[in-house]
């Protein structure tokens, strides 16, 4: 089997909430998504989402998607897509770094493989744990008190992980914790997310005045180091994201003993190869994982329920339903929220078809090899 067509459209994904606030004042209100579409000559076709957090969260943002997909299909006409570590080894080689764009074709490529074998690709990443898997809410940052009410609603809905955006004046955030908190049970989960909003004195002080709260801390400010700094003067459980963006920082942060949970996020590592690879490293070395992406609808959503669901259970800290954010659905057959939790599809590969009338037009093709 040889690919013979890289093509992709792009999706505009309005946000339910009208807008999505973290740290420092960003804020997103509708994504920009890009579909890609990976064509065979088997006439089998696998696709998958790339959607940035805005261009201001990773070193990532939407039109890069397109123009890296142009720079790196050309090396890929040919390739035998079920391949995934030739693949993997030879985008390396074409283009350095751009994770985000190496996640389009990687995840494609497993939607092949799984459409090829009939197989769905949590059964090919591992297997399946469990009967489903489940979910953290994100969140926005707003007004102490409005947030809580957020929580509280969200609880409602069946939500027991509750990812709460901070990273914002200190003082309010304390607050804001203190708020979120005193609105859940004592079995729910609370993680305080910064997004690298503190400064180190900031975080400091954030930590020490919610020592006495059963909350999680993540990625409270810019650097390993000072995340570092902090994760040592607080007992708090603690979470790191932004910086660990591969197996090089995710073994130094073992080494140092640095955080309890890592985040885990497909695009933010360069597609499903890279990120299981990450994963089961993280339960040989007993770390728990929050399994998802930047963003995403219903294509991200299925892709994140394949990698979460063939996850062993104790080391699953929770997983995101993108879908459930967003008003706009791109595909049939994505995973739909029920109770606070999601399950991988049985279907060969992520189980899911684009909805064509959706998505725009086809917004590039690459068909030559260079
Ligand atoms: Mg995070």
């Amino acid at each position: 089997m040889k690919i013979t067509r890289i093509t992709a459209h792009r999706v505009e994904l309005p946000l339910v909430e009208g807008a999505y606030h973290w740290s420092g004042g960003k804020s997103v209100s509708v994504f920009d998504s890009t579909i890609v579409c990976v064509e065979t000559d088997s006439g089998i076709v696998g696709y998958s989402e790339v959607c940035p957090l805005g261009p201001f969260y990773l070193p990532a943002y939407a039109e890069g998607v397109r123009a890296g997909l142009c720079e790196l299909g050309p090396h890929l006409i040919g390739l035998d897509p079920r391949e995934l570590g030739v693949l993997n080894h030879r985008m390396d080689a074409a283009l350095k770094g751009h994770a985000y764009v190496k996640t389009g074709i990687d995840v494609a490529c497993w939607d092949i493989l799984g459409k090829a074998t009939g197989l769905p690709v949590c059964t090919l990443m591992g297997g399946r744990f469990g009967e489903s898997v489940r979910l953290y809410r994100a969140i926005s940052q707003v007004a102490p008190d409005a947030m809580a009410a957020n929580v509280a609603s969200y609880r409602q809905q069946g939500y027991t992980r509750f990812q709460l955006k901070v990273g914002g004046d200190p003082d309010t955030d304390i607050v804001r914790i203190r708020a979120a908190r005193s609105v859940l049970q004592p079995t729910d989960r609370l993680v305080a997310d910064a997004n690298t909003g503190w400064t180190q004195h900031e975080a400091m002080r954030v930590v020490r005045a919610v020592a006495d709260l059963d909350v999680y801390i993540e990625q409270p400010c810019a650097t390993y180091e000072e995340c570092l700094a902090v994760r040592r003067n607080t007992t708090a459980p603690f979470v790191l994201d932004e910086n660990i963006d591969g197996i090089d920082m995710l073994l130094r942060a073992k080494a140092d003993l640095a955080m309890d949970v890592v985040n885990l996020k497909i695009s933010k590592l360069g597609g499903l190869t890279k990120a299981k690879q990450a994963r089961d490293l993280c339960v040989s070395m007993g770390i728990a994982m929050t399994l998802e992406d930047s963003w995403g609808g219903d294509i991200t959503t299925a892709a994140i329920a394949h990698l979460a669901h063939s996850t062993p259970e104790a080391f699953r800290f929770t997983s995101t339903d993108f879908n459930s954010y967003v008003t706009v659905s791109n595909a049939d057959g994505a995973p739909q929220r029920e109770n606070g939790f999601m399950r991988a599809s049985d279907e060969p590969g992520l189980g899911i078809t684009p909805k064509w009338d959706v998505l725009g037009p086809c917004v590039l093709e690459v068909a030559k090899s260079k």
